[in-house]
């Protein structure tokens, strides 16, 4: 076995946090079992405990481990088989062994299980259901390479395994399974639409205002995945000259077909327009989405002007993360 799976392993069965990729986005996990370990999460990343954190585990078979299942079987089995390993994370009744710190005193608990080989054989060898929310100081923007965990938690965390890009780069769909008409609480890269063709029955999909008011929804917080330049979002088409203000840097969707021009338009020097897709592919926007903000918040810049994205498909996800970073720049 590969030293570092055995050093995090050993790390983790200690009591202590480590840093995993997953495909969706960096994690910072530690032994869901261990109230104490998992304390030391919502420390190192300043997260309130009124925000519960997603157990991982290695395959269904552990659901009966740390949940009672037989009420939503049938749901479990169609969700499970056709989702995971992937990015979906189910709200399912929690067994007393998972310790209230992982649950914010909830009696419910969300789990998934991470479709990257690092995280898996992690799982496999300590044989534990890890905690881990995204690897990053609570607010702001997730990360979805090594190099940016580094820049915000590097010193705080002794054994940080680099497992490359994440393939998804946003956060897994949060589904809860248990009410009447399961209910999409996060929109991800798995869609509404999706999830009800696989269960074929009804899905509530996921509405922004509905969920941030609602007390059974912890941790969906209006504010959230915060970049420290102020940040402003504009629709397709938009004139853009109205939302100029100081050292501005502009990201598109997708490529604009007259770079040149609009940076003569706007008097914007051509580093200062970027884009996440060239060809507005919805996935390779959810992909690069978190780096670019990253990246472009260690610039310096006044302003970053963000177009929005359709809100179909994944596009719903991009949306609801794009907007809850912009709502501390909203005047
Ligand atoms: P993250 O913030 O990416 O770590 O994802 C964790 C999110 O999962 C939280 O912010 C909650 O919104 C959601 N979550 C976790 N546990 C539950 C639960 N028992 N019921 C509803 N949502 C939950
Ligand atoms: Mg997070």
């Amino acid at each position: 076995m590969n030293a570092d799976i055995a050093a995090a392993s050993r790390e983790l069965k200690g009591g202590g946090v480590v840093v995993l990729p997953t495909e969706t986005v960096y994690g910072l996990a530690a032994n869901a079992l261990d109230e104490e370990a998992v304390r030391k999460i919502f420390t190192i990343k300043g997260r309130p405990l009124n925000n519960p954190l997603i157990l991982h585990v290695l395959d269904s078979s552990w659901l009966e481990r740390y949940s009672y299942v037989k009420k939503y079987s049938v749901r479990v089995e169609k969700i499970t088989g056709a989702f995971w390993p992937g990015p979906i994370t189910i709200i399912l009744p929690k067994k007393a062994i998972i310790p209230d710190i992982v649950t914010s005193d909830f009696n419910t608990v969300a789990i998934r299980c991470p479709d990257h080989p690092i995280f898996r054989a992690v799982l496999l060898d300590s044989d534990l259901p890890l905690a881990a929310p995204s690897a990053n100081p609570f607010g702001y923007v997730s990360p979805t390479c090594i190099g940016q965990v580094k820049a915000t938690l590097g010193n705080r965390v002794k054994i940080m395994l680099d497992g490359g890009e994440c393939t998804v780069g946003l956060e897994s769909t949060i589904l809860d399974i248990t009410s009447m008409v399961p209910k999409i609480l996060r929109p991800g890269a798995i869609t509404a639409d999706t999830i009800s063709k696989v269960l074929e029955e009804d899905v509530i999909d996921y509405d922004a205002q509905i969920v941030s008011k609602s007390p059974n929804a912890p941790g969906q917080l209006k504010q959230h995945y915060c970049t420290n330049t102020r940040l402003i979002l504009f629709d397709r088409n938009r004139n853009l000259s109205q939302y100029l203000a100081g050292k501005t840097a502009i990201v598109f969707m997708q490529k604009p077909k007259n770079v040149d021009g609009i940076a003569e338009k706007l008097q914007l020097p051509l580093k200062a327009i970027l884009w996440f897709s060239d060809d507005g592919n919805l996935d390779m926007v959810a992909k690069n989405l978190f780096s670019t903000l990253q990246r472009l918040d260690s610039v310096h810049y006044d302003t970053i002007l963000c177009e929005r994205p359709q809100r179909t498909g994944i596009g719903i996800a991009i949306d609801d993360r794009l907007s809850r970073a912009a709502e501390k720049f909203k005047q």
